[in-house]
């Protein structure tokens, strides 16, 4: 069975007499240790799936299964259990914690893991091992999100989530965060999931999952996704 398997999802918002769909009958399966990338331009529905995905929202119909459980059934105690156990969450401009050192923003996130790796070492994994004792402001922005992204897999997540992960980096320092990425699923075994309106990185993933008007347009797969060089 898939890892994750999303039918006939349907996500509205409400704003007074008007009702936008966000997401509309969006349908799509991912396995277990895959790199995905949701492709779409702006207003798409990316950011609204991606928070159904996270638990950060709730769902007005269909089914969203993830390792055999139905979202749909969660109470919101539980959907926030499930947010803080299974899922780490990487975002655009890396939310750290500004008066806190870089393995303190990694140790404050893990405080509430059951199995967290040790972050000296996650950070020491991602390249920033003479750089862990530095705040953020004293980080260029490709250190600043492998940081955050150290502080979403020290958790040891069993879903990695991430909203434009590069999208406020220079392209070099964009490719490092995507290499690190594309190692987290091939070397690690962790389900990616990476949400971006720029095409150019779909060739870099294992399915492409491209959205349209809050539907899917269709689903690429790729055989044998580029390395990241
Ligand atoms: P994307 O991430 O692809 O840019 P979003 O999921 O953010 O798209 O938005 C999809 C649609 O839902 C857009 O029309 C957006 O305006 C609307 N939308 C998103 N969030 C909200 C919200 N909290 N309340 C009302 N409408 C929203
Ligand atoms: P990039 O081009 O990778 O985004 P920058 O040009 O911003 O990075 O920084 C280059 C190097 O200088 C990086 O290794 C970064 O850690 C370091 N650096 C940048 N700003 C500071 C600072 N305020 N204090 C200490 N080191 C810094």
């Amino acid at each position: 069975m898939a890892y994750i398997e999303v039918k006939r999802l349907y996500k509205r918002y409400r704003m007074g007499e008007n009702v936008i769909e966000a997401n509309r009958d969006i349908n799509f399966s991912i396995n277990k240790g895959e790199l995905v990338i949701i492709l779409g331009s702006s207003g798409a529905g990316k950011s609204t799936l991606l928070n159904v995905l996270g638990g950060m929202d709730t769902f007005d119909e269909g089914q969203v299964v993830i390792d055999g459980t139905d979202l749909a059934n969660f109470n919101d105690y539980q959907r926030t259990e499930y947010r803080r156990r299974d899922i780490g969450f990487v975002f655009q401009f890396y939310n750290l914690i500004a008066n806190l050192t870089a393995r303190e923003n990694v140790e404050l996130a893990v405080e509430i893991s059951e199995q967290p790796l040790d972050p000296g070492q996650v950070l020491t994994d991602v390249g920033l091992k003479e750089r862990m004792d530095n705040f953020p402001a004293q980080l260029s922005g490709g250190e600043q999100q492998r940081v955050a992204i150290a502080r979403a897999v020290a958790k040891q997540p069993k879903l990695l989530l991430c909203d434009e992960p590069t999208g406020a980096l220079d392209y070099e320092t964009g490719k490092q965060v995507l290499q690190l990425l594309q190692d987290m699923s091939r070397k690690k075994g962790a389900t990616v999931i990476i949400v971006t309106h720029n095409g150019a990185l779909a060739p870099i993933a294992d399915r492409v999952i491209h959205l349209r008007d809050a539907t899917v347009d269709k689903i690429t797969i790729n055989p044998k996704p580029q390395d990241i060089k």
